[in-house]
């Protein structure tokens, strides 16, 4: 005989199991990427990929190789679970899963912190990859840093020049520290012909990119970049930590700031890096070679010589 009390509870559990899998199913399945073509563990990273061959082998040391340098600039990264890395090819891709994982305000790459995931659109260059892993390097200290710093910092490391070996195969070195021409012209038109105020830079809830790279750049060529972030790791409050690094008051690291800048704008350099580079080692040489460029072992980047 049918115990319908049973019955009708079964019909509830089941309707239920129905309803909950519909629901989240979507959910769960939304940063799922299946058509990669190479998947490969190494080193904390999980990368998937539809780049040819060679060019994941590019994309996939690049990683590595600013993993081994940011480590030994500014703090080794811990972390129990491995980074999801999904690199894509192209925009028809990328565009593709960005509209089923419904990512908004994403152009050209995103990192999403809950779910340890990093997607890069690599056919805008290798910039947006290490911005991208600088925000994950940064979340495996556990520390809210203030936007200025967050985005600066992810920023400062979209430049640069890197070696390959002869086949192009490989990333073995890294430089950076380089001015990006495109946010250094942004730089002197929000500036205009007043000031950059400093107050202005750290009280911003989303602050303009550009002026918070130029101000990191700023601190890096002083040589006070690693210190900067350790006190912010402190719990420093902006002003504090900037103040304390420089050993000096804001207003006259603000004048100092703005000084750099009106320098800056007379050389070449604000405007050599149009795109991050890699060179094999011949391709280096004639590079500097063309464009006058010596390297700086103070500031550790090629430098334009000046008036050439
Ligand atoms: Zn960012």
């Amino acid at each position: 005989m049918i115990n319908v009390k049973n019955l009708i509870s079964r019909i509830i559990l089941y309707s239920i199991l129905v309803v909950a899998v519909i629901y989240f199913y979507p959910a769960i399945m939304r940063f799922n990427w299946s058509d990669y073509k190479y998947r490969q563990k190494e080193d904390g990273f999980d990368f998937y990929t539809d780049l040819s061959q060679e060019q994941f082998k590019v994309a996939r040391t690049l990683c590595l190789e600013f993993k081994r340098k940011f480590e030994k600039c500014y703090f080794p990264i811990k972390n129990k679970k491995r980074l999801k890395i999904y690199l894509f090819s192209g925009d028809k891709g990328y565009e593709k899963f960005c509209k089923k994982a419904k990512c908004e305000g994403t152009e050209f790459g995103f990192y999403a912190p809950g779910e340890k995931l990093l997607v890069v659109n690599t056919a805008s260059g290798w910039g947006t990859l290490l911005h991208e892993i600088t925000h994950y390097f940064l979340s495996t200290t556990k520390v809210k840093y203030p936007d200025w710093f967050e985005e600066g910092f992810a920023a400062f490391f979209e430049k640069f020049i890197g070696k390959v070996d002869e086949k192009k195969n490989e990333v073995f070195w890294l430089s950076f520290g380089y001015f990006n021409p495109w946010r250094f012209s942004e730089v002197m038109v929000v500036r205009g012909s007043s000031k950059l105020l400093l107050s202005d830079l750290f009280n911003q809830k989303k602050c303009i990119q550009s002026i918070a790279r130029n101000f990191i750049l700023f601190t890096h060529h002083k040589g006070l970049l690693p210190g900067l972030l350790q006190e912010l790791r402190k719990g420093t409050d902006s002003r504090g930590a900037v103040e304390t690094i420089f050993k000096k008051d804001l207003p006259t690291i603000e004048q100092e700031w703005n000084n750099w800048i009106d320098e800056s704008v007379k050389t070449r350099d604000c405007k050599l890096l149009v795109a991050s580079q890699l060179f094999t080692s011949l391709e280096l040489q004639n590079w500097c070679q063309q464009n006058n460029l010596i390297w700086s072992e103070e500031k550790g980047i090629f430098v334009c010589l000046p008036g050439l």
